[in-house]
């Protein structure tokens, strides 16, 4: 589950952060949380944060199942799916650079009540809950950096209700690519097949087919064999549902607000 995968897309992603003059794999500490940690306490923790790379569609949390591990995205993108009884199954929330998944339970219940699964590769970095809760006592500014990305989730959430109710698929379909790519790839290039965003968007392949198919007409994007390249940034922002801009407010809010620790 969790190895080094030849990828091209992980190569080419590599690639452009060694071009781009970032230290090491180019991706080193991207990830939103571990950026907002005292760089004197990270470094005592330095031994228990461990890089690894995931291949799409690994398990990282199963329903009533203890947490064990705390993982950083800084390239992969995981999603938290939401399943009925039958065995259907939505991604509810997608984490990338800018969250973590286990920051929570690893405080709270230290169970899962949800699967959590790599839903585009990439690289992350784990920690032990164990190592994690100490890291989260030490740091005030990951305290306060959690708390952030609490609040954003529940607020993507509430958006979310709405947005899956009332906007047509081409306009969900649109936000979704945009916010996959700004939480996991440096470039435009995303690794997820139709069936990757079928489940995301909680609809039929066929529909997504037809958007696809849409989009590309219009030159906003190019699908090629298990990739979507974005080729008109600025056009598929515009073909985005409203949710989009409503949630880029919401985050520009959220992020730039002085958001002190409670404990100050
Ligand atoms: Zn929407």
């Amino acid at each position: 589950m969790l190895r080094e995968v030849a990828s091209p897309h992980l190569e080419r992603r590599r690639s452009l952060a060694r071009e781009q003059g970032l230290p090491k794999m180019g991706l080193e500490h991207r990830n939103r949380l571990l950026r907002a940690v005292e760089e004197d306490i990270l470094a005592k923790f330095d031994s228990r944060l461990l890089p690894v790379e995931l291949r799409k569609g690994a398990s990282l949390q199963n329903l009533s199942e203890p947490v064990e591990w705390v993982y950083f995205p800084d390239g992969a993108l995981f999603a938290i799916m939401s399943e009925t009884l039958a065995g259907e199954s939505v991604a509810a929330s997608l984490i990338g650079y800018d969250g973590a998944l286990g920051v929570f339970e690893a405080c709270g219940s230290r169970i899962s009540y949800q699967r959590a699964i790599v839903h585009v590769s990439g690289r992350a970095w784990r920690m032990r809950a164990g190592a994690y809760r100490e890291l989260y006592d030490r740091s005030s500014n990951l305290r306060t950096a959690v708390h952030k990305h609490v609040e954003l989730l529940l607020a993507e959430s509430r958006q979310f209700v709405a947005c899956n109710a009332i906007h047509p698929v081409e306009g969900r379909l649109s936000r979704s690519l945009l916010e996959s790519l700004d939480k996991s790839a440096p470039e435009t290039i995303l690794p997820i097949t139709q069936e990757g965003l079928a489940q995301m968007l909680g609809v039929q392949r066929t529909t997504v087919a037809v958007c696809v198919s849409a989009l590309q007409k219009q030159g906003l994007l190019r699908n090629s064999r298990g990739a979507i390249e974005v080729i008109d940034r600025a056009g598929l922002e515009k073909a985005a549902c409203s949710c989009r801009a409503t949630l880029e407010y919401i985050r520009q809010e959220i992020y730039q607000s002085r958001g002190e620790s409670c404990d100050a």
